[in-house]
C-alpha cells in the first residue's frame, strides 16, 4: 500500500483534524485525502454523518463522539433512485469510469493522464461543508464528463457548498463514491455544471 504512508502527513494538525461537529459537540476525526478514504460516521449529538476519517491514538482508532454510519443514511432519502438501465453506456465508458475514480487514490503528481471523458450517468449528490459533514437532502444528478483528476456534473439547483460526496446511482457500476471539491460553476439549461478536483473516495 505505497499510498498509505501517513508519516509525513502530520494528521494532528489543526487543520487536517475535525475537533468539533458543527452542532459544537466534540468529534475526533480527521479530513480524508487522496491518502485516506473517507467513511461516513455520525455525531453522537447531533446525529450529522460527517464523511472523515478516524483519528489514531497508539495505533488504534478512535472514535470520540462518534458512531459508524452507513451510507443508506444519507441516500434513504433519495426516492425514485435513478431509474436508468446501464444498457447505454458501452463497455469502453463504464471502464473508463471505473479507471478514473480509481485514480481518486493516486497522489496528483501521478495524474498523469488527464484526459477528459464525455458521459453521462446518473448521481445522487449530497453537499458538505468544510467539515466534511453532510448539510443538505441528496439531490439527482448527472455526470458531465469524467477524468483522472476530477468531474464536472450537471446539478438541479444554484448552490455554494464547500464539498460534494457523489455517489454513482446505477449499482450495476459498482463504483465507490468520491468526494468533489468544485472549482466552477456555471449556467447550464435548467441547471447549473458544477467542475471540480476530487479530494478522496468514500468507503462504506
Ligand atoms: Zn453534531
Amino acid at each position: 500500500m505505497p499510498y498509505s504512508h501517513l508519516s509525513d502527513h502530520p494528521v494532528h494538525s489543526r487543520n487536517l483534524t475535525i475537533e468539533r461537529c458543527s452542532c459544537g459537540a466534540p468529534v475526533s476525526l480527521v479530513k480524508p485525502s487522496r491518502h485516506l478514504a473517507a467513511a461516513p460516521w455520525q455525531c453522537l449529538r447531533c446525529g450529522s454523518v460527517l464523511l472523515a476519517s478516524p483519528q489514531r491514538r497508539d495505533g488504534s482508532e478512535f472514535h470520540g463522539g462518534v458512531r459508524r454510519s452507513d451510507f443508506n443514511t444519507i441516500y434513504k432519502s433519495v426516492t425514485p433512485r435513478a431509474d436508468v438501465s446501464p444498457s447505454h453506456l458501452s463497455d469502453e465508458d463504464i471502464e473508463q469510469l471505473r479507471n478514473c475514480t480509481k485514480s481518486v487514490e493516486l497522489p496528483s503528481h501521478e495524474l498523469r493522464q488527464s484526459q477528459r471523458y464525455a458521459v453521462a450517468v446518473p448521481l445522487n449528490v449530497v453537499t458538505l461543508n468544510e467539515k466534511f459533514c453532510v448539510t443538505g437532502a441528496p439531490s439527482l444528478a448527472y455526470s458531465i464528463d469524467i477524468s483522472t483528476g476530477g468531474m464536472s456534473l450537471l446539478y438541479p439547483k444554484a448552490t455554494e457548498a464547500a464539498l460534494y460526496a457523489v455517489e454513482f446511482a446505477d449499482g450495476f457500476l459498482n463504483i465507490p463514491p468520491v468526494i468533489l471539491r468544485p472549482i466552477r460553476c456555471s449556467r447550464l439549461g435548467s441547471g447549473f455544471a458544477i467542475a471540480g478536483d476530487f479530494v478522496c473516495r468514500v468507503d462504506y
